[in-house]
């Protein structure tokens, strides 16, 4: 019961990654909230989590707009008195070319993960710095946060600039008791995984076999894919660690693919 009596917000939590995290951190004793743009799903999730006893509230959230954001902490705060635990986790993936990328995509990638973290970290600060009652910000990078792949210039971008919002909180939140991390998995069999690799192999030529064995798994040191338990795991360990000794750190969860 390492979270007992922390209040957490997981983004994107009613599917893969976020939803591990948020069933990792209930079973922990955190009161949490599965905040996503398909409220149903979030809501199917706090009701699987209030079933195994656990204090778990849906909230309908897209991260990318500032009054979604500002209302879903707002309910969260209203519902659990505080906020202890921000991951700012929702994302997406969209794969092309560069030359070809339409700007659409491009920007439907930096709202969700770039906007996304800084309007969610923003809300969550207004909670944690009064009285310098402190907190934990995760961020769900990518090693794509450290390396960079063919297809996927937006990706790389976005979760490149969201290490530089991570390191600027730990230098702005120590005063207030914040601490922040970046968690970078490798490959996680999720569905926004499952998508890409037929368009990864349409893209490139490539059997779907040959997709995961060379592009997704090649360089990683056992061709192992990484489980959405090792990153809850992680979650689990950055949240409840007692002070700044661990802060502005990125962590590869990523069978050796990078080692940065
Ligand atoms: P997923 O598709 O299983 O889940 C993503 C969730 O985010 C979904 O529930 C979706 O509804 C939600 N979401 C999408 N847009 C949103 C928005 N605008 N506002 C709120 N919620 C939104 O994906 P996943 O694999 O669990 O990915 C979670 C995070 O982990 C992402 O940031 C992703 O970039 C990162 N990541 C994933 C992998 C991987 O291999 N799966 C690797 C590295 C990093």
């Amino acid at each position: 019961m390492q979270l007992q009596g922390k209040v957490a917000l997981v983004t994107g939590a009613a599917s893969g990654i976020g939803k591990a995290i948020a069933t990792t951190y209930a079973r922990a004793g955190a009161a949490v909230a599965i905040a996503d743009l398909d409220l149903a799903a979030a809501q199917a999730v706090a009701a699987e989590l209030a079933a195994a006893g656990g204090q778990a509230l849906g909230v309908a959230m897209d991260v990318g707009s500032e009054e979604a954001v500002e209302n879903g902490t707002r309910q969260v705060v209203e519902r659990f008195g505080a906020l202890d635990i921000l991951v700012s986790n929702a994302g997406i993936q969209i794969v092309s070319p560069i030359v070809d990328f339409r700007f659409e995509d491009w920007r439907k990638i930096q709202a969700i993960h770039l906007d996304g973290a800084f309007l969610t970290t923003r809300a969550a600060l207004r909670h944690m710095y009064p009285g310098k009652r402190g907190g934990v910000v995760i961020y769900m990078g990518s090693v794509h946060s450290h390396e960079a792949s063919r297809l996927k210039s937006a990706y790389v971008a976005a979760k490149h600039g969201m290490l530089g919002l991570c390191r600027a909180l730990a230098k702005e939140g120590a005063e207030y008791n914040v601490r922040s991390h970046m968690i970078c998995p490798g490959f996680v069999r999720t569905p926004l995984v499952d998508k890409q690799i037929p368009e990864q192999a349409a893209t490139l030529g490539l059997s779907e076999e040959e997709v995961i064995k060379k592009v997704m798994l090649g360089a990683t040191v056992d061709g192992e894919f990484t489980t959405v338990d090792d990153i809850a795991r992680t979650a689990l360990f950055l949240a409840a660690f007692p002070s700044a000794a661990l802060t502005g750190q990125s962590i590869n969860v990523s069978h050796g693919w990078s080692m940065k």
